[in-house]
């Protein structure tokens, strides 16, 4: 089955995450599992896991239809070890939040060099990052996104996502995530269905479908190549629909949370239903 939905919002509480994916028509989510611009979070109380819990049930959500995004200043690559190591206990808090609320991933990017390093010896410290990480919390697998590449940000090439899972000793406990903005802003080919049979057919050669838990289904503002991340709706900008037919098309992308996180919240309910529509070829108010 394909489980599809948007980045949706926790205002009020984590336990309105599923609620507010049920109301767009979607049967999968990502979310904030914390603030995502600080550091520091509450810890969750009893009761607010067993009302997600509950919000899950409800709404017909299991584990396996959702991504959950970690806070945007966490970089566990980082060059210098002290701020390495912040980012690794906030990374694990993230990691044990996902965990308490009985959820499988955690999806995140993966560092930056900062030019202090080079790319291999980051990737390589996100590796050991992620060992710690993993042996100090159960089950949840880390979860990497791939980049547009943008400032010295790793993870915009498939061999830098299979460097990373290399260097992680627990296989199980370790994913990536494609987004189509920051795979087409990386310079791979997502402009045709021809550019992605064989951009996909690279990422199946180098990373391997075993290892894809989540896709974000993202419109890109930017051109092939230009290693800037602007996400735009899904029927504009410069990345055209036919990534989105592809993937609606090929089961390899069946049973892993694909999730929106488009410009304009309000139309993610049409957007939704735009990509179930793809499935079987396109209707005909698609350009
Ligand atoms: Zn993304
Ligand atoms: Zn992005």
């Amino acid at each position: 089955m394909y489980y599809i939905g948007a980045h949706v919002s926790t205002a009020g509480g984590v336990f309105n995450a599923p609620g507010n994916a049920k109301q767009i028509g979607a049967n999968a989510f990502a979310l904030f599992t914390k603030n995502q611009r600080q550091w520091v979070a509450k810890p969750f109380s009893d009761e607010d896991i067993s009302k997600f819990k509950d919000e899950m049930q409800k709404n017909g959500f299991t584990a396996d239809m959702v991504l959950p995004h970690d806070s945007y200043l966490i970089n566990i690559g980082h060059p210098d070890s002290e701020k390495r190591k912040k980012s690794l206990d906030a990374f694990i808090d993230e990691l044990e939040r996902c965990h308490q609320l009985g959820l499988k991933y955690l999806n995140f990017h993966p560092g930056s060099h900062l030019r202090e390093i080079s790319e291999e010896e980051c990737l390589g410290l996100i590796s050991e990052s992620l060992n710690s990480a993993i042996s100090q919390v159960p089950e949840v697998i880390a979860v990497i996104e791939n980049t547009a590449g943008q400032g010295s940000n790793v993870g915009y090439k498939f061999e830098h996502l299979k460097a990373i899972i290399d260097g992680v000793d627990k296989k199980d406990r370790v994913g990536v995530c494609v987004d189509t903005c920051h795979t087409h802003a990386a310079g791979y080919d997502l402009l045709t269905k021809d550019g992605c049979a064989a951009t996909f057919e690279e990422f199946g050669k180098i990373v391997g479908f075993d290892y894809l838990f989540g896709m974000h289904l993202n419109g890109a503002k930017v051109l092939k190549g230009s290693h800037v991340d602007r996400h735009h709706s899904l029927e504009q900008g410069e990345l055209g629909v036919d990534v989105f037919e592809f993937i609606m098309n090929d089961s390899r992308f069946e049973n892993i949370p694909m999730v929106l996180e488009t410009i304009d919240s309000s139309i993610w309910s049409e957007e939704v239903e735009l990509l179930r529509s793809l499935k079987n070829g396109r209707t005909s108010n698609i350009q």
